[in-house]
């Protein structure tokens, strides 16, 4: 048997290569620099860890977050295959311990973190060992574009000039082609081989609802049905963590909060209650993220809108890793946009506040639509797929009674059109609605033909038809999210197309409207 099968069974004890795998493992082999884009789940570790194991140096992983190397590190050592990481977790002694095993060549792995390389003396220890190639984890950390930048992850366009016949292998779950080419750029990849499956996971049956009050009924509804399996919730805040988590164990579900406040004795316990199935639920807020070493969580829930798009998908990405059937469910109001909106313009800076904006809004703009969710994803990541037909919320609702709301729809537009199409949704709607605030008292707007044409619906059933128009390129946002009329825009104006809208949609408008007063 060829030896790399002979490896895949008998280290790795796997059948045969997912789709992917063995094309990044011959490239390695090949000493070829690669890019790989593989979903979550996807076996990314296995592409750069196999091929090691046929070759005579070590292999250099930088990782961005301790708790991913070191599951990766006993993950390896559990097989009997010398690994270790150096990072500011460990003594000096430990880390020099490492230092000398790695110029003994005693070690097939060394993980280390991506600020090492501002570090001379450790270039220089590397400089002197017999490098098989670098791997480059969560890639999509280098580019400004992705949505987890990290300025460390800039150092490592030393790699190519330090080592520039040593391979780099770059592997991310998510990244757009812009992200991508930004990754091959920054590394200076030579020539790099490019792997990228489709931005697909069908396994997963993903459904998004607005949240109706605090979500809990919804939650508790989902669980119901879902009724024994384990899996995560998401939610905004550490303090929404710990109720969340209350209220399901004085519902009888076994769950518990994971979050940054918490102890790490309090952490890993929980982590391990989880992994080793002594609870079901963990509640947690983004802090339990990467590195979760447990392929068969049945769901993800969100209980508010994620920040971006890659945010989600990997998020949702850990359920279902060992490819059986698992559910997410997202829960989101127009509030969490506001929300959102304030802890992207106060964390980051300028530069990066339209970017997080923007992202954001497609974000938004998947829990409003009306289109396949996987093909939403996949159009988002730059990918086409057909319609999953089974798998989404979307998909396989069947026949809804359509509302006409082309009236609705006219006054809107006319409205945008009456302001110059130079505003947002929510100062349209105060338009409509005759609202006396400043804005629209100082721009005369009071003054308008379509002024306190729309008081009679509410201001979530106008955001329904708003996000209606939107989703079917009525209207476009512009500079500073202003409402633009597309030519179908134009249309609905003119009463030559009609507006219909799913029932449902309006009158969970109402329902979220009535839950909010
Ligand atoms: P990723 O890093 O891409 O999210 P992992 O490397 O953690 O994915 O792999 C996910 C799961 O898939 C792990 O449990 C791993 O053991 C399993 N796996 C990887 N490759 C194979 C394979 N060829 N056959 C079966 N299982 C695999």
């Amino acid at each position: 048997m060829n030896n790399k099968y002979k490896i895949l069974k008998e280290t790795f004890g796997h059948d045969g290569f997912r789709s992917f795998q063995e094309e990044v493992v011959d490239t390695i082999l090949n000493k070829q620099d690669v890019l790989t884009i593989l979903p979550t789940g996807g076996g990314k570790s296995l592409c750069y860890q196999l091929p090691t194991l046929l070759m005579s140096g070590v292999t250099v992983v930088i990782s961005p977050l301790i708790a991913l190397m070191q599951d990766q590190v006993k993950a390896l050592n559990d097989l009997d295959i010398s690994a270790e990481m150096i990072s500011s977790s460990q003594s000096n002694d430990e880390n020099s311990f490492t230092m000398q095993k790695l110029l003994n060549r005693d070690l097939k792995f060394i993980y280390v973190a991506p600020e090492r390389f501002t570090s001379n003396e450790f270039v220089g220890v590397l400089q002197r060992v017999d490098i098989n190639y670098f791997v480059i984890d969560e890639a999509h950390c280098v580019s400004a574009w992705g949505h987890e930048f990290r300025a460390e992850y800039r150092n490592l366009d030393r790699l190519k000039q330090f080592f520039p016949n040593t391979p780099i292998a770059a592997f991310t779950a998510t990244a757009t082609k812009k992200v991508q080419d930004d990754i091959c750029a920054s590394l200076n990849l030579v020539n790099p081989r490019l792997f990228r499956a489709k931005t697909v996971r069908d396994n997963l049956d993903i459904k998004v609802e607005p949240r109706i009050v605090n979500g809990k009924t919804q939650i508790l509804n989902f669980l119901k049905e879902h009724k024994g399996l384990c899996g995560i919730i998401y939610t905004f805040t550490r303090k929404e963590a710990e109720s969340t988590a209350q209220f399901l164990s004085e519902s009888g579900y076994s769950a518990k909060a994971y979050h940054a406040g918490l102890s790490p004795q309090i952490k890993d316990e929980v982590y391990e209650d989880f992994v080793y199935e002594k609870i079901d639920i963990v509640v947690a807020t983004i802090a339990f993220g990467m590195g979760i070493d447990k392929s068969n969580i049945r769901f993800v829930i969100h209980t508010s809108l994620p920040k971006t798009l890659e945010n989600y998908y990997q998020e949702i990405g850990r359920a279902g890793r060992d490819g059986e059937m698992s559910y997410v469910y997202l829960l989101y109001s127009k509030s969490d946009e506001v929300k959102r909106k304030i802890q992207i313009q106060e964390a980051i800076d300028d530069s990066y506040t339209q970017t997080g904006l923007e992202k954001l809004e497609a974000m938004y703009r998947y829990c409003v639509s009306n289109n396949c969710r996987h093909k939403l994803i996949a159009k988002y990541f730059e990918d086409e797929i057909e319609d999953c037909e089974i798998l989404c919320d979307n998909c396989t609702k069947g026949e809804v009674e359509q509302v006409d709301v082309s009236v609705e729809a006219q006054k809107f537009l006319s409205a945008v059109y009456r302001s110059e199409q130079r505003f947002g949704t929510n100062h349209i709607i105060d338009i409509l609605r005759a609202s006396k605030n400043q804005k629209i008292l100082e721009f005369g707007h009071d003054k308008l033909s379509v002024y306190g044409l729309g008081v009679d619906k509410s201001k979530n059933e106008w955001i329904a038809i708003v996000d209606k128009l939107i989703d079917m390129q009525a209207l476009d946002l512009g500079e500073f999210r202003a409402l633009k009329i597309t030519a179908l825009g134009m249309q609905i104006l003119k009463g030559k197309e009609k507006l219909l809208i799913d029932s449902d949609k309006l009158g969970i408008a109402q329902k979220v409207e009535q839950s909010e007063e």
